[in-house]
């Protein structure tokens, strides 16, 4: 059977396009696509992801020989392009070898250059353009990432220099120059035979000198890329499944490196820190691909405006901006423009931020890449918004551009202006991914890691940050570094995180060894906290405050779109006034859940508690319930006030008894002493809690069933404050909710103490206020039972914390001890109590909605568990028909996009 397995593009004509881009990852696609719309790349060929897995399957000898005759047709297609030849002494081809997944993993997998040179074709090369300098630099560039990536010349521990830099250092210091631009041709060459010689003392192996074993050996060493530590973590972070594959795009080289008129660059259509609609981005003269995002050199900025902003905050004045640091736009006004109306064009193609490569041969531009770029949380929905406004796209794209997720990094903190105000700066660098962070000082990204498990928030500072340094910053509150620009690895990675970043700081000096960090005279050790601004590029001495974010601008108007298409209602989880103020605030239609157990922590009110439950007869709960009821009534009247005209759901007492009690000597002392029994009594009584499995044990309803006087004091808490309200002339709207029911008697039973102690309240207080007795759903057995239930309860609430825990029958205290195994193993894909199991623990859930609406058709349902603001889980939710989903205050507009966009994808 003949699958193709390489796909062509060149000089206008390409076999691929951008829907191709599970096939030809992202990468390949776009770069065909480019093809087909006029825009110039150089010639080349993608092979399939397919491809990567059968590599998997099969091997590297069996896969050269499946690919051999079309990359050999395909490499005689570029060649006939670009007019000259693979190995060739007059005039040779050099190409790249790219990764390239479906969705894009910048820098997390590698990239082979300038492939193609020997010793030969090197002298070929200089006697053709003239320009030794070049080609030797391109000479050892391409033997030290062949080295690197193919021979696998890259040291396993991180913390080891990579051999390479080490030559480079040393030849640099035998010729005194700083700089690896300022290397001479015979530094060069020399570079090129030590980096030979050290790969054969390391590895045994003789460099290839057949440019087509180094093509061979740089595909099967990009199919292999996909599964480094770093690829690997990313994907898991990112939740991009194994299986994908990644495409291989093999192209001519075109290069930035051959002098003063030529440049290599990366460029934004928009900003991706703060959505601004304003072209931007980076470029360097005479360097190569990485140059600009290794952080090796500072590049400059594209546009004028963009290195004018630039020169202002490092503070450089015109005149030596525009002598030492000019932009793009001004040293090449022509490639400028050009670049510009190309970005310009790529943009209205793809509808979307385009994220660009893009490199200038002796004068001539080029594209090497474009994608729909990264972003920050803000820039998302800035972006969406002005696209949306521009016309590019309509209502319902704009919703879906959104990432659930993302929002998060909008609801964080931003420094709170007054304790700012105070606030000594005390470096400047580049705002690489906005927001504001404090924490401790940290070196290392296994350090940060460490620190943050032990419960710190720390800063990474680091002097450049490279794909090694993922899970680090993954655990930092913010990342903090000396070199790089704006695209530098740390920013774009930070960016991707929605972490807080200021890149670039040159004044600050790193020393990895001693853990310090001198900026400006002052020396900060590890452990010291500073504060960034990722927004402005400031750094700040100590713990500057920080305070909660708001919903404004863009940001509102996207939630209100999102209102215009959801079907399913956000309400928020909140035990207290604080917290409803909260959700509502961010756009809560109520209160989905509120949790009485932890009202009963405070000074007092665990001492009544306390005493309720150590209570030996009715008559002593009945005495300490009475002291409680005040309290509890306080704390239900603030809520219901602070969600006045919104239905606030209210779950009566759920968690065993034992996790009130003292345990301690002193605690049961006190007890003791306030009920007026010996020590000896409350320990008896204490131990006959002790449960060998609380979680399934004497809880949920089973403590209103034995103890019905604690539900009545609830129902008399909430009545009363409603009632109260309501008599001041507001509109509370109270739920009151039995938890943990499996069958359908537990309910009634309650529900008959409620209803009766309801009509005792209205009674005294000489009013009534409307409200609805409900159920959770959350043992297995009621929801199979749930047309039952329906005959008693007005809504169901599905508690999914603990019907996953009983319907997979994982402790949730208990899950860490196997989850890790579970996910290593791939028999879990994701922590169920995270993400909610549509296949098993959601067929519960439709069943019992459906079977509760068929006996009772107005019945409202919702969900209150962790998952009601995890945006999979939220979509499956409206997808069943749920009335409304509820989750925490913060992740309420996370919860109202996801519910928009299920509604919008239907
Ligand atoms: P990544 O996915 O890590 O960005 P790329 O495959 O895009 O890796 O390549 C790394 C760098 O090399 C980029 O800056 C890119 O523009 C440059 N590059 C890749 N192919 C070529 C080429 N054919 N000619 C010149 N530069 C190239
Ligand atoms: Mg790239
Ligand atoms: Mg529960």
């Amino acid at each position: 059977m003949s699958e193709k397995r390489v796909y062509t593009f060149g000089n206008g004509k390409a076999e691929g396009n951008a829907q191709m881009r599970e096939r030809l990852g992202g990468k390949g696609a776009n770069l065909a696509e480019m093809n087909l719309i006029g825009v110039p790349v150089p010639p080349g060929f993608t092979i399939t992801t397919d491809t990567c897995n059968e590599y998997y399957e099969v091997g590297q000898d069996k896969i050269v020989e499946l690919l051999k005759d079309e990359v050999n047709a395909a490499v005689s297609h570029v060649e006939e392009l670009m007019k000259s030849k693979f190995g060739d002494v007059e005039n040779p081809l050099l190409v790249s070898v790219r990764s390239g997944a479906r969705a894009s993993m910048p820098g997390m997998m590698d990239t082979i250059l300038n492939l193609g040179l020997n010793d030969e074709v090197a002298e070929g090369m200089c006697r053709k353009t003239g320009n030794p300098h070049f080609v030797y630099d391109s000479y050892r560039r391409f033997v030290q990432m062949y080295g690197d990536v193919v021979l696998g010349m890259k040291p396993e521990n991180k913390e080891d220099i990579d051999p390479f830099e080490k030559i480079i250092e040393q030849v640099k210091k035998e010729q005194g120059v700083e700089l690896d631009k300022d290397l001479s041709v015979d530094s060069l060459k020399r570079l090129v035979t030590l980096f030979k010689t050290a790969i054969k003392d390391q590895t045994g192996a003789d460099f290839p000198n057949d440019p087509i074993e180094q093509l061979w050996g740089a595909i099967c060493a990009v199919f292999r890329s996909w599964m480094n530590e770093r690829a690997i973590l990313y994907r898991k972070m990112e939740g991009i499944p194994d299986e994908w594959g990644t495409a291989v795009s093999v192209m001519a080289m075109v290069f930035g490196n051959m002098g003063d008129t030529s440049a290599t660059g990366v460029c934004f259509s928009r900003d991706a820190g703060n959505g601004e609609n304003l072209f931007n981005g980076e470029y360097l003269i005479n360097a190569q691909g990485e140059d600009v995002v290794a952080g090796i050199r500072t590049p400059q900025q594209i546009t004028k405006i963009g290195s004018q902003r630039w020169a202002e905050r490092a503070g450089i004045s015109e005149e030596e901006r525009v002598a030492k640091y000019p932009s793009m736009e001004e040293a090449m006004p022509e490639l400028y423009a050009e670049l510009d109306a190309l970005q310009d064009k790529l943009e209205h193609h793809y509808h979307d931020m385009q994220d660009m490569e893009f490199t200038v041969q002796e004068g001539k531009l080029w594209f090497l890449q474009t994608r729909n770029g990264k972003r920050t949380g803000t820039a998302m929905v800035k972006i969406a918004m002005d696209l949306l406004h521009e016309g590019m796209i309509d209502e319902k794209t704009a919703i879906l551009r959104c990432e659930p997720q993302k929002l998060d990094e909008l609801l964080h903190p931003v420094f709170d202006k007054l304790a700012l105000s105070k606030a000594k700066v005390i470096t400047q660098g580049l705002p690489a991914s906005p927001g504001a962070a404090c924490g401790q000082i940290v070196f290392h990204a296994d350090d940060a890691e460490a620190w943050h498990a032990d419960g710190h928030k720390v800063i990474m500072v680091r002097i450049e940050t490279s794909p090694e340094d993922l899970a680090g910053m993954s655990a930092a509150e913010g990342i903090l570094t000396a070199r790089g620009g704006m695209t530098s690895h740390a920013a774009v990675v930070a960016r991707g995180m929605g972490k807080c970043c200021v890149s670039g700081a040159g004044a600050i000096n790193v020393d990895y060894k001693a853990k310090t960090v001198e900026i400006d005279g002052t020396v900060y050790k590890e452990g010291d906290y500073i504060s960034l601004n990722g927004t402005t590029g400031q750094v700040y001495a100590g713990e500057v405050k920080t305070k909660a974010a708001e919903l404004s601008g863009d940001f509102k108007e996207l939630m209100e779109l999102c209102d215009k298409y959801t079907k399913l209602q956000v309400r928020t989880n909140a035990d207290t006034p604080h917290d409803a103020r909260m959700g509502r605030e961010f756009g809560a239609k109520g209160i989905g859940l509120t949790r009485t157990e932890h009202m009963f922590f405070e000074g007092q009110k665990i001492i009544a508690m306390r005493e309720m439950i150590l209570a030996s007869d009715v008559a002593g709960r009945e005495k300490a319930l009475a002291k409680l009821l005040p309290y509890q009534k306080a704390d239900f009247k603030g809520i219901l006030e602070a969600m006045d005209g919104l239905h606030v759901n209210i779950r009566l007492l759920d968690p065993p008894l034992h996790e009130f009690v003292p345990h301690d000597r002193e605690g049961q002392e006190i007890m003791a002493k306030e009920m007026g029994v010996s020590v000896t009594e409350i320990q008896k009584r204490v131990n006959s809690l002790a449960e060998n499995n609380p979680m399934l044990g004497h809880r949920g309803c089973r403590l209103g069933i034995t103890f019905p006087e604690i539900t009545a004091m609830q129902t008399r808490a909430i009545l009363t404050a409603a009632c109260e309200l309501k008599k001041e002339g507001k509109n509370p709207c109270p739920e009151i909710m039995v938890p943990l029911i499996g069958t359908v008697l537990e309910l009634k039973q309650q529900k008959a103490i409620i209803t009766k102690t309801a009509k005792e309240v209205f009674e005294e207080q000489g009013i009534e206020v409307e409200f609805e007795i409900g159920t959770m759903i959350e043992i297995p057995r009621a929801a199979l039972t749930a047309s039952q239930i329906a005959e008693e309860a007005q809504y169901f609430s599905f508690g999914t914390n603990d019907l996953t825990q009983m319907t997979y029958g994982y402790s949730r205290d208990d899950i860490a001890s196997f989850l890790p195994a579970y996910m290593e193993k791939k028999i879990l894909k994701v922590d169920p109590f995270q993400v909610l199991d549509q296949e098993g623990v959601g067929q519960l859930i439709e069943m019992a909605v459906k079977n509760g609406r068929a006996v009772r058709p107005e019945l409202r349902t919702g969900i209150c568990g962790e998952h009601g603001g995890e945006p999979s889980s939220v979509k499956f939710c409206a997808k069943v028909g749920m009335n409304y989903a509820s989750c925490s205050p913060f992740r309420v507009p996370i919860a109202r996009l996801a519910a928009a966009q299920a509604a919008v994808e239907e």
